[in-house]
């Protein structure tokens, strides 16, 4: 099985062209060219993770690697979490359960999709005996996920562009408090916008490369991110019911790739009832789910900030297979004027969305009422963003048919003033955590300006 883009001109593609380009050249995502189908009698008899994701994996892999290599790769991928088989599930009550993601070494589900892309771009490089750069800007989780899974690899060096903004003295920390030699965190005296302006130039000009290296991007559109949380899903329903009955997912999401995911599972063959979008104030989905307007504005900072997003990159695949039938010519004239203007697209078409989907969008107000609600009532400590998707479902709860799994995507000791704010009390903090608060920062500090930050790169490569 090989792989073709979103807008169709980039196509007849490997797994490993796929894993080492990213975006396609017509600037679509790679999709698979049909969905696997999965056994589901084979996969009932599977007990672990691991288990399962040897199953899958393969699956999309097999134009490049062979099982055996592939395994072998799995088997040292997922690394440095603190549950036995990684995953928890933490029944809340009859109708409901949280699916706890967070339990890796940066504590955010980011984990579970960049180890696998990190182990398959050390394998290829290995292959082709070739060396790396990744280059990336991050307003979160994605960059601390991108270099943990990347220090141990020395063939790939990480640059990795922190703006001042949101984001939580946690979050910096796990990137600035690494050192190794291969890892450069780099704080940028500027916005996520410009951070981002400065990596799609970098992407283009490529001048501080050496002969012969990989340039690697790890924003959520890669293919392989997309890989790894397939695998959890299949997991979770799995435990939850040994796959027997659909079970809806609700799913806090920004970028969309989580829930493509979830998607992608149902595709596979995985039983689905429904999947509950669930945004914060950016709503740029809800309003697609509830009006069919898909229109950019700008972004408001949130107090889950790992969601705060104008636009969600990975719903081009959605669109792209789900309401245009993979038709790739609309595809392609439905996002060449966008985002200068907005998408709407037939209604006929759009009604598609009532058979799989709900959203809701939550302000930050009720955000903090949901992580009240379910500390006093169940004793359950959750993050920001697992408090989204945990308020889409009680506010939908009578119109949600079987159990629902709230996706828990990050630990709560991650966000300690929204607990603060919310006046939660909880002295759980995963080991990984309390070692990155004590320890010293070290990072370069620089201007927004794309010559100073290349030639650093140039410098250090
Ligand atoms: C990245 C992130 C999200 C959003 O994930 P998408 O794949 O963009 O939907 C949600 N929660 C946390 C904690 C994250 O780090």
């Amino acid at each position: 099985m090989l792989f073709h883009s979103t807008r169709g001109k980039d196509k007849d593609k490997t797994f490993e062209q796929v894993l080492m380009q990213g975006l396609a050249d017509d600037g679509g995502l790679f999709i698979p060219d049909n969905w696997p189908k999965v056994d589901i009698n084979k996969l009932k008899e599977l007990d672990t993770f691991l288990d399962v994701a040897k199953y899958i994996v393969p699956m999309f892999t097999q134009s490049s690697f062979d099982k055996g290599e592939v395994e072998e790769v799995l088997n040292n991928t997922w690394h440095n979490f603190s549950e036995k088989d990684l995953i928890k599930i933490f029944d809340i009550d009859e109708s409901t359960a949280i699916l706890e993601l967070f339990h890796g070494p940066t504590a955010a589900f980011k984990d579970f999709g960049l180890q696998l892309a990190a182990a398959f771009f050390n394998k290829t490089l290995q292959t082709q005996n070739k060396t790396a750069v990744v280059f990336g800007a991050t307003s979160g989780d994605t960059g601390s996920a991108a270099i943990d899974a990347c220090k141990e690899f020395d063939l790939i060096k990480s640059f990795i562009l922190i703006p001042d903004g949101n984001m939580s003295e946690i979050q910096r920390k796990q990137m600035t408090t690494v050192d190794k030699s291969n890892v450069f965190p780099i704080l940028v005296s500027g916005t996520f916008d410009d951070c981002q302006d400065i990596v799609k130039k970098g992407f283009s000009e490529r001048s501080f490369l050496r002969d012969d290296q990989y340039l690697l991007a790890v924003n959520s559109i890669n293919w392989v991110r997309i890989i790894g949380q397939i695998c959890y899903y299949f997991y979770a329903s799995l435990i939850v019911n040994k796959l027997s009955h659909p079970l809806n997912f609700s799913v806090p999401t920004g970028n969309f790739g989580n829930v493509f995911a979830c998607y992608a599972a149902s595709k596979m063959g995985m039983p689905l009832e429904k999947i509950i979008v669930a945004v914060n104030s950016n709503d740029i989905l809800d309003r697609f789910f509830k009006n069919n307007d898909y229109s950019k504005k700008t972004v408001s900072e949130t107090i889950s900030p790992s969601m705060d997003i104008s636009v969600a990159s990975n719903f081009e695949r959605l669109m792209y297979d789900f309401y245009l039938n993979r038709n790739s010519e609309a595809c392609s004239n439905l996002y060449n004027n966008f985002p200068e203007y907005g998408i709407k697209i037939d209604d006929e078409m759009w009604q598609k969305s009532v058979d799989l989907f709900m959203s809701y969008s939550i302000n930050d107000d009720s955000t903090y009422e949901s992580m009240k609600f379910y500390n006093n009532e169940y004793n359950y400590v959750m993050d920001p963003h697992t408090a989204v998707a945990a308020k889409a479902v009680s506010s939908l709860k009578d119109k949600l048919k079987n159990k629902t799994i709230i996706l828990s995507t990050a630990h709560p000791a991650k966000f300690p003033n929204a607990l603060d704010n919310a006046g939660i009390i909880s002295d759980d903090i995963p080991d990984n955590l309390s070692e990155v608060i004590s320890k010293k920062e070290v990072a370069s500090k620089l201007s927004a300006s794309e010559d100073s930050i290349f030639n650093y790169i140039k410098e250090n490569n």
